[in-house]
């Protein structure tokens, strides 16, 4: 599902964010990438998600090489990624309702039809009862599950998380995994960057381990 092949990424000034990055993700895998503050794990996931483009080397994603995409399916390719931020991104003008609903009011899906996503998609998270609200009158915990709730409303086969849990305490950091965890037995293919070492070792899965732009460690599938 997701491939990297000899990839470097090269800022001016800055030297190398990645380099010589291979791996491979299977389909319905759920994947930890983790490393210390600036080892390249943000730089990587924008790379799926065709925030940024390979200095050197390639990435395929669902078997497409996205360096030669042609642009007219770059918003397509946006569709199939699912992103998740720490700070998760949230219009505080618009309801929950409103926030989950945006990636798709822009694909010009039928109001009928964003309505019932929108409202399994929050259902998904636990917060259909906040449809609502706006942002602001919700904790750190829901706000984030609305974000999950975003990215997760266009049923992308890929789901791409930064430091999700960032500003969690651990309690709710956990519940947020457990989340992901039930996503991937629906299939989905889940990359979470995260610096939080003691919660990547009390879960089992396949960890990746940046350091100063370099794949360190692959502990393969548990
Ligand atoms: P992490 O997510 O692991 O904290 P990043 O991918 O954000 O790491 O950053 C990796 C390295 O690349 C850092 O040295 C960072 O300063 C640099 N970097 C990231 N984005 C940019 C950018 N847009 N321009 C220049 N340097 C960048
Ligand atoms: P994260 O919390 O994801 O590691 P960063 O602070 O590394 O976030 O990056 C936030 C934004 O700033 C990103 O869009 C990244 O491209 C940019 N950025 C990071 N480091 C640099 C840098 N050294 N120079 C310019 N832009 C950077």
């Amino acid at each position: 599902m997701i491939r990297f092949q000899n990839v470097f990424k090269r800022y001016p000034e800055r030297g190398d964010a990645l380099s010589a990055i291979d791996f491979e993700i299977q389909t319905g895998e759920m994947v930890f990438l983790t490393g210390h503050s600036g080892a390249g794990k943000s730089t990587l996931l924008r790379l799926i998600g065709l925030l940024e483009r390979p200095s050197r080397g390639q990435v395929l994603v669902n078997g497409r090489n996205l360096g030669t995409l042609p642009r007219r399916d770059i918003p397509h390719h946006r569709r199939q990624v699912g992103m998740i931020f720490q700070d998760h991104r949230l219009l505080s003008d618009r309801t929950v309702f409103d926030n989950v609903a945006l990636p798709l009011v822009v694909t010009g899906i039928h109001s009928k039809e964003i309505e019932r996503r929108v409202r399994a998609a929050l259902d998904q998270v636990g917060l259909l009862a906040r449809a609502r609200a706006t942002p602001l009158a919700l904790s750190g915990g829901e706000q984030q599950r609305v974000g999950i709730a975003r990215a997760l409303v266009g049923r992308p086969p890929v789901l791409l998380a930064d430091e999700p849990t960032g500003n969690l305490d651990p309690d709710l950091s956990r519940e947020i995994f457990e989340l992901f965890e039930r996503f991937k037995y629906v299939g989905v293919t889940l990359l979470i960057a995260t610096h939080d070492f003691e919660l990547v070792n009390s879960r089992q899965h396949r960890t990746l381990t940046l350091d100063a732009g370099r794949l360190v460690s692959d502990t393969g599938a548990w």
